[in-house]
């Protein structure tokens, strides 16, 4: 046996993306991974192979899982929102001098016929709904909704994959519903539901942005979170390309040891 075959990559996963990169039949036989996820989703959706749950411990506890597990390389596929993990691995990677590459998802563009206001944070959408009532879908995620609690005057639908496990306010509804959402069900969701104003993070994924092509022939204002800051590091932004970076440290770690 050829001692890259022992080559570790580290993934970690919280997206769909992360999901088909460990799954991909051209993921190179010479490397294998750990996928890793924070363990937070009820039902997480693993790949075959190799997997763990749950955190780290931080920067520090990074570090002594990468040595301990003898890691080569962190490929950060998580999502665009998730900055506390995706710093986390850029500093362990650069305290240990191992290499690692994001495979990320370009964010949404705004079109022709957009309505969006964009804002810094889950914070700053709340004022930007106004001070009229409004009905609002949040697809915000079922964690971040304590910044519309104090914005009573309007009523939220808030959609999320899970259920959510803090008792909400009379002025909240919620739907469970799992993407991928298609066009025609978006508009009819906005419609029935009376929809005045979508809030989303651009998370740029393609399942979910149906609602941004509904809200365009509807005509709705869109409150767009924008993304937090992430460490500059390599980017992809296809499975292909993260195979490629791979193939390419593969072959480089398996021409050192044959020195
Ligand atoms: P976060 O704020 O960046 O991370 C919080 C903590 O969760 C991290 O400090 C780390 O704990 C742990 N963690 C996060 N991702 C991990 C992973 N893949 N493997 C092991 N530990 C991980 O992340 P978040 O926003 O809470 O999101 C949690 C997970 O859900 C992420 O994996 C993300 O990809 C996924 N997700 C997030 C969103 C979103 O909108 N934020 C949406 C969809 C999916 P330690 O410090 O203890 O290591």
């Amino acid at each position: 046996m050829i001692e890259t075959e022992n080559m570790k990559i580290l993934i970690l996963g919280g997206t769909r993306e992360a999901r088909l990169l460990a799954e991909d039949p051209h993921f190179p036989q010479q490397a294998r991974f750990i996928f890793s996820l924070a363990g937070v989703t009820q039902a997480p959706d693993l790949p075959q192979g190799q997997t763990r749950l749950g955190g780290f411990g931080g920067v520090e506890g990074l570090i002594a899982y990468l040595e301990r597990e003898n890691i080569a390389a962190v490929i950060d596929a998580t999502h665009p929102f998730a900055a506390r993990i995706s710093h986390h691995a850029a500093t362990a990677c650069a305290a240990t001098c191992r290499p690692i590459l994001r495979l990320g998802r370009p964010a949404w563009q705004r079109q022709p016929g957009d309505h969006w206001v964009d804002v810094a944070s889950m914070d700053d959408a709340v004022p930007a709904l106004g001070v009229e009532p409004r009905r609002v879908l949040l697809t915000t995620g079922r964690q971040h909704v304590a910044p519309f609690i104090k914005a009573p005057q309007h009523y939220y639908f808030l959609r999320s994959i899970e259920p959510v496990s803090q008792d909400l306010p009379r002025f909240f509804e919620t739907i469970i519903a799992r993407p991928p959402f298609k066009l025609e069900d978006e508009l009819a969701l906005l419609t029935r539901l009376k929809i005045d104003v979508l809030v989303t993070k651009n998370s740029g994924a393609p399942a979910i942005a149906a609602k941004l092509d509904a809200a365009r022939r509807l005509g709705l204002r869109v409150i767009m979170i924008n993304r937090p800051l992430l460490p500059p590091i390599g980017e992809v932004s296809t499975v292909e390309g993260a195979i490629k970076w791979v193939a390419r440290l593969a072959s480089v770690h398996l021409e050192s040891r044959q020195m």
